[in-house]
């Protein structure tokens, strides 16, 4: 597979005046079809995802039941038809990872590891690929070698070994910028092959400083005070330890993505967030969709649908326009 990805340089938040009309954090088929209908509106619209293939879509291999799109198609080529029709209609994508957000304030703050971006609305669709249950030692290690995120903390591990946990387009992003400061990365991905472009798959095989090792569950990050080592099973070879003193993990699950929320926005008792029928939250400008709402069928078809439906009621919402005065519960 060969995609052609853009990434443009993260624009730099102004601090109180909104740039953007709408920020939309999460580019699967939720967010990029919501884009298509905020950009084409004519919006100014910033989409902020972290990986083609850190989402559902991005990582499913073949995908034969898109509307309108008859052969088997990849799911990263197909999300990435969508975000070049998002960008024609004039949106930006960045390539970088939400930590935080203020949604409470009129003016809505996205934090970033690039940057803070700031928008008068707030798509919120970074699906349901989120970590439940952590690898034993990684909460107790914590800042302590553990790490989500190499542009933030590489600096700290120059000339040493070091772990990285995954199989997406992000961990190897992260490996590849690991490589700059480290002395060696060990990639453990729990996937027998890796699960992004060839391009950038070559890129890590090509890299000295890098050692793969294919279909490598991580299951303890050791270590006292600070991260001693690693252990981790290998299927067919039993189990193996690695001397590291870092652990950057980027693996994926099947909870709701809702980590960067910080308790901003109400969540159903499963954890999923609450919207109405036009994909508005309970905060005025913030709006969610896609898998981040877990009571409905998880097809890529009603993600997109979604999207559309909240893009619509953003636009609506920016120009004044007022709510259809509609009593949903009947
Ligand atoms: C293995 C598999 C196979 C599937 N097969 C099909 C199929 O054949 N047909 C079908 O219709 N559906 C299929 N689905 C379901 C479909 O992929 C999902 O329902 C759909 O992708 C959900 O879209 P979404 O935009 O809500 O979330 P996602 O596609 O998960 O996109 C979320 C986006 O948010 C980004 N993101 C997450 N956290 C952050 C953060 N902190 N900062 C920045 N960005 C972030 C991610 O990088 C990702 O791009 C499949 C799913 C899986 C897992």
């Amino acid at each position: 597979m060969d995609f052609n990805i853009t990434l443009e340089a993260p624009p730099v938040g102004t601090g109180g005046e909104a740039p953007y009309d709408v920020v939309i954090v999460g580019g699967g088929p939720a967010g990029a079809t919501a884009a298509i209908y905020t950009a084409r509106a004519g919006l100014k619209t910033l989409v902020i995802d972290k990986g083609l293939t850190a989402g559902a879509l991005g990582i499913t291999g073949m995908i034969a039941n898109y509307p309108g799109v008859p052969e088997e198609i990849g799911g990263a080529e197909l999300l990435e038809r969508m975000r070049s029709q998002a960008r024609a209609f004039g949106a930006q994508f960045v390539a970088d990872k939400v930590i935080g957000v203020d949604l409470l304030s009129q003016v809505k703050s996205v934090f970033a590891n690039g940057g803070t971006y700031t928008g008068r609305a707030v798509i919120l669709s970074t699906g349901s690929m989120g970590r439940g249950q952590r690898v034993k030692g990684e909460d107790e290690l914590l800042g302590h070698g553990v790490s989500y995120c190499a542009t933030c903390d590489a600096a700290f591990f120059r000339d040493q070994e070091v772990v990285v946990a995954g199989n997406s387009d992000e961990a190897i992003e992260e490996a590849l910028f690991l490589t700059r400061f480290v002395k060696r990365v060990h990639f453990l991905s729990p996937t027998p092959a890796l699960k992004a472009p060839q391009a950038l798959v070559e890129e890590l095989l090509a890299n000295q400083k890098v050692t793969l090792y294919p279909g490598a569950a991580l299951r303890e990050v050791q270590g006292r005070e600070r991260v001693s080592g690693v252990r981790f099973g290998v299927r067919g070879q039993g189990e193996q330890t690695l001397p590291v003193t870092g652990a950057f993990i980027y693996l994926q699950g099947g909870k709701p993505v809702t980590d960067f929320l910080l308790g901003q926005v109400e969540l159903s008792s499963q954890g999923c967030l609450v919207v109405d029928r036009e994909y508005h939250t309970a905060l005025p400008g913030v709006f969610a969709v896609g898998d981040l709402l877990c009571n409905h069928v998880k097809q890529a078809v009603v993600a997109a649908a979604e999207g559309a439906v909240a893009g619509i009621a953003v636009e609506k919402e920016l120009h004044g326009r007022k709510q259809l005065a509609v009593d949903w519960s009947k």
